[in-house]
């Protein structure tokens, strides 16, 4: 490919709007442009770098014996209806009407159009098991779309549904799944976790999320650094522990003026933050309240607490209802003397605890010597707190837990049967009866991961694509090349034998100085470079470079187009 007729619009400000540093590049490198929020076109550049992602995703799908289908963007209510996702999804579904009055939405997933397919379809359990997946733009009107490809309102994922006739059935298609995205996403070259998450509102179910380490992740995850055991903290376990306190000290009620935060209270009392206790009331917004407990130096993690009860929404109480329960305002709150009678849910390491300091209901107060089940009565005792670096594994004896932030960039679910049992997706087994098909769901956001890997692979100059996803391989850039024949005419051989070796080759031709030659190439970062030069192509020598580490050397034009066609060889197994 000569430059001259390609499209690389590279910038050479920031755009002002880039958060992250992938964004910034992808914009800079001439990769992607915004039309609006959250809505992006690929731009040549950008294109070739997700078709090359998607091409590994469709041979591992492939592999996997998951067979390619590609469905309808837009999808009529009445599935939605159907599988009660009409009224739950909220405002992420971008709904539309059509002439005669019928109501669509964009797909933001497509677990109903392939259940109706499976449905109408599959008739016998001879037909199972069976897995389609689809790579496919996808709309979520996000209430915040940014950092570019990274949380977009259209974006492309590849999507997978796997059907099965009963749940360990399912478990090996999931399984079968989960070994596909670690090698695709070992392909790639990424530093990544596969972490248990959370499953929802479906409950139950199993989940793992694929999560590509990076600073700038939105989620925070957690791993032992001795077992194998890693989860999102959403989701992160946390143990039962003891404290070490020093015996149960009588009930007694003291005054804290103006002391109302943790760290305040446990200043002016001279004690640690973990020898108090957080108090705080929640509702479902629908009336029903609990009051949690967890230990001063934790946060209440309230996903957990939430699934821990079964409710569909979980939120901090208001300063009013906090006066109606406690007949204090809020700073105070404590599980002693309650106006009203609340369910208390105690954190596993409040349970542990005794001796300790809550608020009094009554401003400006506190109580010391407070016992859970002594001086209160105790509901529930659930883990409901946020696990943090440090603490024990909940699932090896030794194992200390270490904190990470994570991009996810892909999501393998076990479904059961929640859709096809609304949806009546069945199956007649050996007998001829009626079976309900367990199903599986599998998404990998496409741009998203393109833009992971640029938050792992970049410098101060630039992008540093791993080889198996660069937009070309090898860049030839000619010095001089309008000036003097005999280098571009080298280049142009060079650049030749390359292609025809199957090496995708970027050849230089532009009448533009070295410097910003070499400032475009690093910008967008194709891994491998031959620098075609009037001096050394005298003495039959290029320039042979290699983005990653910046190592340069001299050898021929054979040795250097040798050198390319093997790395690209390997990398096509590996990474660089
Ligand atoms: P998130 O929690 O980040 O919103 P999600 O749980 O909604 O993700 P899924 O519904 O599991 O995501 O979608 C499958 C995959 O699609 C995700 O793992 C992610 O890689 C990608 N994805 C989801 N939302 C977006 C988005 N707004 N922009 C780009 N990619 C996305
Ligand atoms: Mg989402």
């Amino acid at each position: 490919m000569l430059y001259t007729q390609f499209f690389i619009p590279t910038l050479k400000e920031t755009p002002s709007d880039a958060e992250v540093i992938s964004h910034q590049l992808m914009m800079r490198a001439g990769m992607i442009r915004k039309i609006a929020a959250g809505i992006y076109t690929y731009m040549p550049l950008g294109l070739r770098v997700i078709r090359k992602f998607e091409k590994i995703v469709r041979e591992e799908m492939n592999l996997a014996g998951a067979i390619e289908l590609l469905m309808p963007a837009v999808q009529p209510s009445e599935l939605w209806i159907e599988s009660r996702r009409w009224a739950q999804y909220g405002k992420e579904l971008l709904r539309f009407k059509d002439r005669k009055d019928n109501e669509f939405c964009m797909g933001p997933t497509h677990e109903e159009v392939i259940t109706d397919i499976v449905r109408r379809e599959i008739k016998s359990y001879r037909q199972l098991p069976i897995n389609f997946y689809q790579i496919q733009t996808k709309f979520r009107d996000e209430i915040r779309p940014r950092f570019g490809l990274m949380r977009g309102r259209e974006f492309i994922m590849k999507d997978a549904y796997s059907f099965d006739t009963d749940s360990a059935a399912s478990d090996t298609s999931y399984n079968s799944m989960y070994n596909a995205y670690t090698r695709i996403f070992e392909r790639c070259g990424l530093d990544f976790r596969a972490v248990e998450a959370d499953t929802g509102s479906i409950g139950g179910s199993t989940s793992h999320e694929f999560m590509v380490l990076a600073s700038s992740g939105e989620d925070a995850i957690v791993s032992c650094n001795s077992c194998r055991y890693a989860a999102n903290v959403e989701k992160a376990e946390g143990t039962k522990g003891q404290q070490e306190r020093a015996g149960h000290l009588p009930l007694a009620r003291i005054h804290t003026p103006n002391k109302k935060t943790i760290a305040e209270v446990a200043d002016f009392l001279g004690i640690n933050q973990s020898d108090t206790i957080k108090t705080l009331l929640l509702s479902n917004g629908e009336g029903q309240y609990v009051m949690a407990l967890v230990r001063g130096d934790h946060e209440l993690n309230e996903l957990k607490l939430k699934n821990h009860l079964g409710w569909d929404d979980i939120q901090m109480a208001s300063d009013e209802e906090i006066l109606r329960f406690t007949g204090s305002p809020p700073g105070f709150l404590g599980p002693i003397g309650l106006k009203e009678n609340l369910p208390v849910v105690i954190d596993y390491m409040v349970e542990s605890c005794s001796n300790m300091v809550t608020g009094a209901n009554e401003t400006d107060q506190h109580y010391t010597g407070v016992d859970a089940g002594r001086d209160f009565q105790v509901s529930m005792i659930a883990d409901i707190r946020i696990v943090g670096e440090g603490d024990a594994c909940p699932r090896c004896q030794n194992g200390r837990l270490e904190i990470w932030r994570g991009i996810e960039v892909g999501h393998v679910f076990k479904l059961g049967t929640k859709y096809s049992n609304s949806m009546k997706a069945t199956y007649l087994d050996k007998d001829g009866n009626e079976q309900i098909i367990f199903m599986g769901c599998y998404g990998i956001g496409i741009g998203r991961t393109v833009a992971a890997s640029i938050e792992q692979n970049h410098d101060e100059n630039g992008i540093i694509w791993p080889l198996p996803l660069a937009p070309f391989h090898c860049s030839v850039v000619a010095l001089n090349a309008q000036k003097d024949q005999a280098v571009m005419e080298a280049a142009e051989r060079i650049h030749n034998q390359l292609e025809a070796a199957g090496v995708e080759a970027l050849l230089d031709d532009r009448d533009e100085r070295p410097g910003v030659k070499f400032k475009d190439h690093d910008l967008i970062g194709i891994p491998l470079r031959i620098v075609v030069g009037s001096k050394n192509i005298v003495e039959n020598k290029v320039e042979f470079k290699l983005r990653y580490n910046g190592e340069t050397h001299l050898i021929t034009p054979q040795q250097a187009i040798e050198e390319v066609i093997s790395r690209v060889k390997t990398a096509s197994g590996g990474t660089r």
